[in-house]
This record gives structure tokens, sequence and C-alpha cells, in this order.
């Protein structure tokens, strides 16, 4: 089973206690590094939201999320009390004057301190300002802001200085689960712990790279949301960015926040402006039982996309000549996470023409099975001469590792536990998500300024046929949602 790295004694105030996410993801996390030992004596878990509940109240509330979602670990009633003698309840207002004495009382004056802001952007601020105007912020104190983390350059500016008026920007956890993924560390590992790859990492051997992030399901409950978003900035400006800095990044002279953050930032600041022809965006369709987009905003001339494909640049010495292609959307026909790194044709093919055209490719899957697959070209058994097949070497973790995989943590329970260490290096800086917006900005600004309509594409199908013809165009194909 898992190493377990002791944590000090903390205190973590989820504001927002009560959310959605906070139920889905947070408080499950939680449970689970309890059951893994992780939550020492003394610790407490404060729910602060708006809604007026007692702690005991709060406590229902938490054991039934757990079952609800981890019921499978949630069944032993014991545990869950076990656990819930470290929750606790607050009524506070973040906009507002109410609560903040009764939070001061229950938090102790020693111990790690972490706010996790689980309320919506629009109250970060507010947030930011009440805990340090009511005496809440010392040496000690973190916080984990969510996403999004800004609307555009602008809004994240202008979040960024509000923050760095009441915390230090070590104090600052901006975060995005897909770094906590098992799978995107090791992708680290990978690069970074062994002699194989390295040397081949660069334009001289790597055709191209492409990620793709595919969801199911469609904006439905969260269309209001959504529809002032769409899928560049909900999705490529965050996440699909962050996965590309770690494919693109410079090997850092240490695995410390700040090195990792720095070699990040090299990669999003050499990114070139995006052609407009070298982007889709889509909007899916009703079929296959599933309404329109427009319909699951209630919006019938909705121009905001569900879907983007696109390609980009990194522009260094590395990377020149390798284009990275991102794509992701919603309503597509499979849930599937996976970055795929095409190597290029070897210099020269001695089994001739009918031996056909092999490529080594490396596949990280991240959703739904976390894994990594090499592809190697080896000859086709049997007696029928000089025939070439492509066959996986997998680095599958299940297989591989057995219970090591079950015993270990979700993105959450990960980035959770590093908060409470202090460790950032999975959490994006100031700067980084400034740079990342500054690169998404002019596209859509400029999808904006042209009236840019997204094209259709059919629920739970592949994208807009644009999409795949990009890649055509350029004799490529897109891996995955097969
Ligand atoms: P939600 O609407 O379900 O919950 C919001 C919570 O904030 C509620 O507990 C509410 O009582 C509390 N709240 C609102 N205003 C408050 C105030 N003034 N003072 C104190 N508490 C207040 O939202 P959610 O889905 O849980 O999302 C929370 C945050 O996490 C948002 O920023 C969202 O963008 C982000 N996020 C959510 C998800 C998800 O899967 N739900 C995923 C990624 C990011």
């Amino acid at each position: 089973v898992s190493r377990i790295i002791p944590v000090e004694t903390f205190d973590l105030v989820i504001f927002g206690g009560t959310g959605d996410l906070a139920r889905r993801k947070i408080l499950p996390a939680l449970f689970k590094r309890f059951c893994s030992g992780q939550v020492p004596d003394g610790s407490k878990l404060i729910g602060a939201a708006r809604s007026d509940l007692t702690t005991q109240a709060y406590r229902a509330l938490v054991a039934e999320a757990l079952l609800e979602f981890v019921g499978d670990i949630a069944s032993d009633a014991e545990t869950v009390r076990a656990f819930c003698e470290h929750v606790h309840y607050v009524s506070v207002d973040a906009r507002g004057e109410t609560g903040w004495s009764a939070l001061a009382a229950e938090l102790s004056p020693e111990t790690v301190r972490a706010f996790y802001f689980s309320v919506g952007p629009g109250v970060y601020s507010d947030l930011a300002r009440g805990l340090e105007r009511h005496g809440l912020v010392g040496p000690e104190t973190r916080i984990v802001v969510e996403k999004p983390f800004g609307h555009d350059l602008e809004t994240a500016q202008a979040l960024n200085r509000e923050l760095a008026q009441h915390f230090d920007e070590s104090q600052i956890y901006r975060i995005d689960h897909y770094l906590g993924k098992e799978t995107v560390q090791n992708l680290m590992a990978v690069r970074f712990g062994n002699m194989l790859f390295e040397p081949l990492w660069n334009a001289q051997y790597i055709d191209h790279i492409q990620i793709t992030v595919a969801e199911t399901v469609g904006v439905a409950g969260r269309g209001d949301y959504y529809e002032k978003s769409g899928a560049m900035r909900d999705m490529v400006q965050n996440h699909l960015m962050q996965l590309l800095c770690l494919i693109a990044m410079e090997p850092p002279a240490q695995f410390e926040p700040d090195a990792v953050r720095d070699e990040k930032l090299k990669v999003i600041r050499a990114l070139d402006a995006v052609q407009p022809h070298h982007i889709v965006r889509g909007q899916y369709t009703a079929a296959d039982g599933a309404a329109a987009y427009r319909e699951d905003v209630d919006n019938p001339r909705s121009k905001t996309e569900s879907f983007v494909a696109l390609k980009c640049q990194v522009n260094n010495w590395r990377w020149a000549g390798t284009p990275f292609y991102l794509r992701t959307g919603k309503r597509l026909r499979a849930r599937d996470s996976e970055i795929t790194v095409v190597f290029k044709d070897t210099p020269h093919s001695i089994f001739g023409p009918e031996a056909g055209r092999h490529r080594n490719e490396l596949n990280i899957q991240l959703q739904p099975n976390e894994g990594i697959t090499l592809n190697v070209t080896i000859k086709e058994p049997g007696p029928g001469g000089m025939r070439l097949v492509d066959v996986p070497l997998d680095m599958s973790f299940a297989e591989a590792l057995g219970p090591k995989v079950q015993g270990s943590s979700d993105a959450y329970e990960r980035l959770i536990m590093d908060v409470i260490r202090g460790n950032q290096t999975l959490f994006m800086r100031d700067d980084e998500v400034e740079a990342a917006w500054a690169w998404t900005d002019p596209i859509i600004h400029g999808w904006e300024a042209r009236g840019d309509v997204p094209k259709p594409y059919d629920a739970f199908a592949h994208g807009p046929d644009d999409a795949d013809l990009m890649m055509r165009r350029e004799g490529r194909e897109w891996r995955g949602l097969d």
C-alpha cells in the first residue's frame, strides 16, 4: 500500500462547504486521507457557508455526501463517525460581516491553516479581504483558489493583485486538478527519471504531439457558467495548457516549486499566436437522445464553443518544427483524456515498402484509466517474411503495481495534502496563469470580433469534421476517441 508521508496537525476551512465541489471531491478526498491516517488528531475540517446549520447537521450532510460519492469505502459507520469528529461548521457570509468571530474561535492558533475557496469566483476577492480584515491570516496560512482563475488576462491580473494585498504568493495555491493526477506526475518521472526518452524528446525525433481531453457530459445544469466561458476558457487555458507545459518544458534543475514553474512559464511564453485556420470551434447538436448545446443553455443563438481543436507551436530550440495539437470538447463519443507523442519515421526503411509505415508512439492515458504505453515495432511472428507490426510496451499501473495503485490517492487528495505540507510544485503561479490568458485572449477576441459561429457536431460523435480535416491536411490523424 502507498507510502504515507506524515503531516502536522492542521485546520482546513472549506468555504462553500455545502456546495457541489465540497461534497463531490473535497470531503471524499479528506475522508480517504483520514482512512490512510493523514488527518492527525486535533486537526479540524471546518465547513463554512452561508446556510444556518449546526455542526451536527453539517456532519449529517458530510456523511451523506460520503455515502453518495465514496460509498464503497464509507460503508463503515464507525469510520465515518470518527472522521466526522474532525468536522465542524460555521455559518459565515464571505461577503458580509456575520460569522467571522465564530470562525476565529474554531481555529487553533498554532497549526497550519488552510482556507479552501470552494465558492464562486465572484466571491474570491471579498473572501480574501474578509480573512485578513478579521485577523485570520498568519504566517502558516494558505489559501486554495479554484478555477476559473479570471475570465481573461485583465480579470486574472486584477484577482492576482487583490490576493497579493492579503497574501504572499507562497501562500496562494491555484489548483488545477489535472496536475494532481498520478499519470501527469508520472509523465515527469518518465521524462526525467529515464535515460531512454529525454535524448529523443525534441523536434529532431518527434513528429508531433497531441493532447485530447474529451468528455461525454454536456453542460446541462452548468449552462449559465459555461455560456460565458466556453471550451477555450474552461479547458484549454488551464488544463490543456498545463499538460502541454509538462510535456514541452526543459528539465528543471530540481523538482521544486519555482524550478518547475519557471520552466512551465517559459513554454507558455514561447507559444506562437494561433493562426485562425489552425483552430476549429464546435458546438454540439441534438443526437442520440441528447439535447443540443443551445437547448442546454437555453439560448437558441449561442455562439459559445463546446469544442476546440487547435494546432500550436512552441517556438524554441527544442520544439521548432514539431506541432502540438490540442483538442477538447463536451458530448463527444467517449470520456477520454490522453496525450500521444508521435515519433518520426525511421530515416530509411531497410525492409522495403511492403513492411508499411511504422512509428513509435508514447501514449499517456489520463482518463478513464491511467497508464502509459509505448508502441514499438517488431517483426510479425510467423513465416510471412519480414513483416512488421506495432506492439505496446504497456506501463499501465494497475497490472504492474497491483495493490499500490488501489492505495494511491486521487488528484484532490494529493493536492490538498500538498497544501497542508506547503508544497506548491503542482499549483499554478500568478505569472503562469497570466501568461496562459495572454495567449488565449487574442484567440477569443478574434472570434468575438469576427462574430465567429462554432461548427455544429453531433452529440456523442467525434467533433466537427473540420477538426479531422485540419489533421488530415497535414498528413496526420487524431488518436483516441475510438
Ligand atoms: P456551488 O454553487 O455548488 O457551491 C457554492 C458554495 O459556496 C455553497 O456552499 C454556498 O453556500 C457557498 N457560498 C456562496 N456564497 C457564499 C458567501 N458569500 N459566503 C459563504 N459561502 C458562500 O458551487 P461548486 O460547484 O461547489 O463550485 C465552487 C467553486 O469551485 C466555484 O468557483 C467553481 O467554479 C469551482 N469548481 C467547481 C467544480 C465542480 O465540479 N463543482 C469543478 C471545478 C471548479
